[in-house]
């Protein structure tokens, strides 16, 4: 047996007396399921795949993890678009979908407790009876866990007027890469001194395992109105977007679909009448209490007319709302009757930039010969132009690669961020420089330092291990040696 392999037995060893040989994975086909999420782009092999059910036994992984020198990554369901759950450098993976207990729903004090591994529309269906839900909702939603959420700092169609995952996590449970374990933040929402669950918001699995998460959950609207326009193309949708929220309107969500997404939805599952020749849907979403909400809808649709809308129509029941919600929600699953592989882009603008912005984002999709396609929390001028393609035409790839570094350049240049809503991960991690100066990124080394010193909790993710010469260069950045 080669040294390697004596090593990598003695750590399957260590990991089975953690968790069992049940709960640990190690042969090549079954770990091929975790060598990428939501982004197959990006590839990397795990050592193992480990599933715990308690915080105890992640304690005991870590620390094996450590003892062993081998780096561990915190994986949820996997629908991550960034690479973030990549077992980068022969990490393991620890899975956290059977920490999946919600462990108390107090609507006296509207907060709920869980387990990381509980999905995110989980919660909302147990906290309903109580007449709350948790507001935060991923287009994933169900299927992705709290734990991703907490993160990515997930974000989704109802944003706009909730906030994201950030806005919504009280207190926070999580073990340090030595294996320690720390209370952060506080049921109240009150905790005196550093904001460290903020600083744990968002940080991508790099600074440990959350493993209970306190939420916070809000009532369910008394009424809700829905409201879909219809318009002869994306840009005058864009403008109507940004007419609504001068007007002082706080809709709960703002959604945009273009045609090309329209078109595939229509000949998917997701079908949902819509008309086929219509250049953009806009999806406007109010709620709030039943007196206020007639007025606050037909403002909307006279907005969206002078917007130059060739149609307004307004949810007649829960039924016609649900399916204009399809159209949306089922939008990147429809994709893939495009083409064999989606890249699913996600950079921020602000609103006032989004009719210039999606045109320049449409001509270089033409430019470069992409199949682009648009669809997007237009609310928070957060795009999602998708391309669709397949990786196994390096010619193809090349392009993809190129228009998705002009497409970043550009927002940023309109006053705008690389990333909304699906974080930095592996994809993004060598455009950060766009948004970041060389001394930001040493002060958030410097933070990540703090809870991991060796660096062994999801290492590769975030900043950038290459200088910015060579990232438009897809030979340099190794896109010319993904694997079929
Ligand atoms: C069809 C589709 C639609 C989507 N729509 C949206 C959307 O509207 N809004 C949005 O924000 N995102 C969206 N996403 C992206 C994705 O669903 C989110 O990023 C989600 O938060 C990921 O959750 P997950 O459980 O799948 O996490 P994973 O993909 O498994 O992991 C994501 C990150 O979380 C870390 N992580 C996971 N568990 C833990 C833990 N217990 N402790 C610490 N770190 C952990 C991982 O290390 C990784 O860095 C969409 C994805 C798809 C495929």
């Amino acid at each position: 047996m080669t040294a390697a392999l004596a090593e990598h037995a003695r750590l399957i060893e260590a990991l089975e007396a953690t968790v069992g040989a049940d709960r640990c994975l190690h042969r090549r086909e079954q770990l091929l399921v975790y060598e990428c999420d939501g982004l197959t782009l990006h590839t990397a092999d795990p050592s193992a795949v480990v599933f715990p059910e308690s915080r105890d036994e992640v304690q005991a992984i870590v620390r094996a993890c450590r003892k062993q020198r081998v780096p561990f990554v915190p994986r949820g369901a996997g629908t991550g678009l960034s690479g973030g759950a990549l077992a980068n450098d022969g990490a393991v993976v620890i899975e956290c979908s059977r920490l999946n207990r919600i462990r108390a729903i107090d609507p006296a004090n509207r907060i709920a407790v869980v387990e990381p591994g509980v999905v995110n529309a989980d919660l909302s269906a147990a906290a309903r009876p109580h007449g709350l839900f948790y507001a935060p909702d991923p287009s994933s939603q169900l299927a992705c866990t709290l734990g991703g959420n907490v993160a990515e700092n997930a974000g989704g169609p109802h944003t706009l007027k909730y906030g994201t995952t950030t806005h919504h996590v009280l207190a926070l449970e999580l073990v340090l890469p030595d294996g320690s374990c720390f209370e952060l933040g506080s049921a109240t929402g009150f905790a005196p001194g550093f904001d460290w669950v903020g600083a744990v918001v968002g940080s991508e699995g790099t600074l440990g395992i959350v493993t209970a998460i306190t939420v916070r959950l809000s009532p369910i609207p008394e009424s809700v109105e829905t409201l879909l326009a219809i318009f002869p193309d994306v840009v005058s949708a864009c403008r109507a977007v940004g007419m609504v929220i001068e007007a002082a309107l706080v809709p709960a969500a703002l959604e945009i679909v273009d045609q090309r997404t329209i078109r595939a939805v229509e000949d998917s599952v997701y079908a949902a009448g819509l008309p086929r020749d219509a250049g953009a849907i806009l999806i406007a979403e109010l709620d709030g209490p039943a007196v206020a909400l007639p007025a606050q809808i037909e403002r909307v649709r006279e907005l969206c007319g002078r917007a130059g809308a060739d149609r307004v129509e307004i949810a007649r029941d829960e039924a016609e709302r649900q399916r204009f919600w399809r159209a949306r929600k089922g939008a990147f699953g429809a994709m893939g009757r495009l083409a064999p592989d989606l890249y699913v882009h996600d950079a921020v603008v602000p609103r006032s930039a989004l009719p210039v912005v999606l045109e320049k984002v449409c001509e270089i999709g033409d430019r470069y010969g992409l199949t682009l396609s648009n669809v997007f929390h237009a609310g928070d001028g957060n795009l999602h132009p998708n391309i669709s393609f397949d990786r196994r035409d390096p010619d193809q790839l090349a392009r993809v690669m190129a228009a998705g570094a002009e497409i970043l350049k550009l927002c940023v240049a309109a006053g705008g961020v690389i990333t909304g809503e699906h974080g930095v991960g592996t994809e993004k991690r060598e455009f950060i420089s766009l948004v970041f100066g060389d001394a930001d990124l040493e002060a958030m080394q410097r933070l990540r330092a703090t809870f991991d010193p060796d660096r062994i909790c999801n290492p590769g993710k975030i900043f950038p291990t290459t200088r910015f010469c060579a990232e438009s260069n897809p030979k340099a950045r190794g896109y010319d040696r993904v694997p079929m």
